[in-house]
This record gives C-alpha cells, sequence and structure tokens, in this order.
C-alpha cells in the first residue's frame, strides 16, 4: 500500500510503498479516505528536538482520519465491515490505575498512533477495536476526520463550565479556533481569541469569536475595557504553548478563575505562582481526549449544529502530500486534509 513514512532522520517526508498491516485478534484494519495534518506531523516533518528523541526510523505516521471498515480481527464484536469510522490515536495499557478507573486519558504508559506505531498517512490502518469509533451519517468525512483535534478542543473547553462566562483563548492555531466554536456553542458570554497571526485571528471571527486580538498590536485590558468587562476573565483555554500567552493569561484572569492549559511550551517556562495564590486561580493541564466521554459530546455537538468548517482551509490529494505540507509550514493555514481517493 502507498504510505507517507519518516523514512530517515532528517527533515522531510516520504512516499513508500509497505505491506498492509495484519489485524490480530482484538483489531480492525481501516481503510482510510481522509487524514489531516496535526502540529505534531510537523513536528516530526521538520525533526525537531521532541522528534529526533521521540520517533524511531522508518515510521508511517499520521494519527487523524477517517475511513472504512476493511477487515475484523476474529474476536472484535460490534462493528462492522464498511462501517465509516475513525479512532482515538491514544493506545492505553488497560492495566494502570487510570485505565482500570475509566480514565483512560490519564494512562501513565499510552502509545500514540502514528508516533510509536505505525499512522494514518496510509491507505489502510490498524488500531485496536475499542480504539474505534463509528461515525454517524449526520457528520460528513472532512470533520470526522479531524476528530482528534477537535477533541482536542473539546476536552479543553468542556473542562470548565463556560455557561454565561468570559472567555479568553491563547493561540488561534486549529485547536484554539475549534474552541472558540465550542465555547459560543455551549452559551459563552464574551470569547476573545488571542494570536500573533492576523490570518488565523480572521478563522477566529468566522470560528465565532466576539473579538479577535493580535497582542503584539493590541492590549488585552483595552479590549476587556471595550467589552465592558470590569474584572477579568472567567476561564482561560490556553492553546498557544507560549510563555508570553501563559503570562498574560496570568494578568488577565479574575479571581478565582480557571485554565485550561493544553498548549505544549517547547522549553520549560516561569509563571508568575504569586497570581496563582493570590487570585486564587484553578490550572488544569489537558492532554488528548477522555475516552470517550469527548467523542460523544464533540459527536453530539456537530449533530446539533457546531459549525467547524472554517477552520478547515486546505484539501489535497495524496499526491500532492507536499503542499499540504507546505501549507502547514506557511502558517497560513487552519487545518489541512489529504484524501487517499
Ligand atoms: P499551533 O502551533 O498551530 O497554534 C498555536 C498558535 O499560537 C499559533 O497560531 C501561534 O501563532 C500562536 N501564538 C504564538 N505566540 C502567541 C502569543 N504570544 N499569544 C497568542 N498566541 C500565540 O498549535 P495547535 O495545533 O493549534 O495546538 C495548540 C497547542 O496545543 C500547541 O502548543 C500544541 O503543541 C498543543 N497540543 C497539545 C495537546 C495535548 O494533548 N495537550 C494535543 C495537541 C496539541
Ligand atoms: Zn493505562
Amino acid at each position: 500500500m502507498h504510505a507517507l513514512s519518516k523514512l530517515k532522520p532528517e527533515p522531510g517526508i516520504w512516499q513508500v510503498e509497505v505491506e498492509i498491516p495484519q489485524p490480530g485478534p482484538n483489531d480492525v484494519l481501516i481503510e482510510v479516505a481522509v487524514s489531516a495534518i496535526c502540529g505534531t506531523d510537523m513536528h516530526i516533518y521538520n525533526w525537531d528536538d521532541w522528534a529526533q528523541h521521540t520517533i524511531p526510523v522508518p515510521m508511517v505516521v499520521g494519527h487523524e482520519f477517517v475511513g472504512r471498515v476493511a477487515a475484523l480481527g476474529s474476536h472484535v464484536d460490534g462493528l462492522q465491515l464498511g462501517q465509516r469510522v475513525s479512532g482515538e490515536g491514544h493506545i492505553t495499557c488497560g492495566y494502570c490505575r487510570n485505565c482500570r478507573a475509566g480514565t483512560r486519558h490519564l494512562c501513565r504508559n499510552t502509545i500514540g498512533v502514528g508516533v510509536n506505531r505505525p499512522g494514518s498517512f496510509a491507505q489502510y490502518l490498524m488500531i485496536p477495536a475499542v480504539n474505534v469509533f463509528p461515525i454517524p451519517d449526520a457528520v460528513d468525512d472532512r470533520h470526522a476526520a479531524i476528530f482528534d483535534p477537535l477533541g482536542n478542543a473539546v476536552h479543553t473547553a468542556l473542562a470548565f463550565n463556560l455557561v454565561g462566562e468570559d472567555v479568553l483563548i491563547t493561540g488561534a492555531g486549529p485547536i484554539g479556533l475549534m474552541a472558540a466554536a465550542v465555547a459560543r456553542h455551549v452559551g459563552a458570554r464574551h470569547v476573545v481569541i488571542t494570536d500573533v497571526n492576523d490570518y488565523r485571528l480572521d478563522l477566529g471571527r468566522q470560528m465565532g469569536a466576539d473579538r479577535v486580538v493580535n497582542v503584539s498590536r493590541e492590549a488585552l485590558p483595552e479590549v476587556m475595557r471595550d467589552l465592558g468587562m470590569r474584572e477579568g476573565f472567567d476561564v482561560g483555554l490556553e492553546m498557544s504553548g507560549n510563555a508570553a500567552a501563559m503570562d498574560q493569561m496570568f494578568s488577565v484572569m479574575n479571581h478565582g478563575g480557571r485554565i485550561a492549559q493544553l498548549g505544549i511550551p517547547a522549553a520549560p517556562v516561569a509563571l508568575d505562582y504569586e497570581k496563582l495564590v493570590f487570585k486564587g486561580l484553578t490550572l488544569k493541564g489537558i492532554y488528548g481526549r477522555e475516552m470517550f466521554e469527548t467523542w460523544y459530546k464533540m459527536t453530539a455537538m456537530l449533530e446539533s449544529g457546531l459549525n467547524i468548517d472554517p477552520v478547515i482551509t486546505h484539501e489535497f490529494s495524496i499526491t500532492d502530500f507536499q503542499q499540504g505540507f507546505d501549507a502547514m509550514a506557511s502558517g497560513q493555514s487552519g487545518k489541512v486534509l489529504l484524501n487517499w481517493n
């Protein structure tokens, strides 16, 4: 089958021919229809420090996908050949305390599809049946292909109650943009999103943010005054991993504010813990998606009118994969889809 592989320990990604994976008794083979490029794939593409320490080469990468069930392991129940599915890319051990408690997103032994084992930039992907998530007819392939990052946005946005709250989202990358749509959908009052990239802030407007703020030109306290906010933000969704954005968020939170931290800093960050203490802030780290509560919630929100369409800015045939990676690298993009058919 055709696949995109990290073939060599250097920047780039290469189209290769590899064997179709053989499902074990509890596995499902999925014929991939659409896969999407994640920021993680760009780390691997660029071969940065993290990738060099994490990715064994050669490795078929990718973990955002939708497709159809092509083969079922002998012990698999409840799925049918041809069924349209996406799936959870975090494969958990099943034995640790959190797995046994049903909080599988906190498994300490998680391994990643397209990171530690072959991924979805391929005609066929094999994952355990428990990781497969059936897609209802009402959700189209383009949206189902990005359930993984939409799930990051939904997991983060639903970490705290947003109804009637003033919400600050730092970072208008694909995940921050989708979080803005979710915050609007579930009934936040003001949804403010920041970035330093005007292309992405324009998408923020289309995704339902009330105010988009380029922090290289505009100060947040002025924006808050314009909006009639007297005290500060109630909930912060940190989606940039940028130290300055994290510092800024601490500054503009109201006392008792709650912050869900999804962004991953490239290096350790010094934060002003005095603000954390004196403001009585709550800071919660968010990893992956809750299995599978997040998956049910995002499906239900799409079925009830959540619109994430503007975040999908580029679609290419798999033969033009290089254009897809170039679009991602340009910063002038939201989600980039690769079509396998
Ligand atoms: P992204 O890199 O596309 O987006 C980050 C955005 O932050 C960019 O648009 C960038 O311009 C913006 N930014 C930079 N400096 C800023 C500043 N000072 N203020 C505001 N914004 C600023 O990333 P993404 O794919 O949307 O993911 C968002 C973050 O979440 C990343 O840090 C990523 O590593 C992380 N992530 C975490 C998980 C998890 O499970 N915790 C999963 C996926 C991604
Ligand atoms: Zn576990």
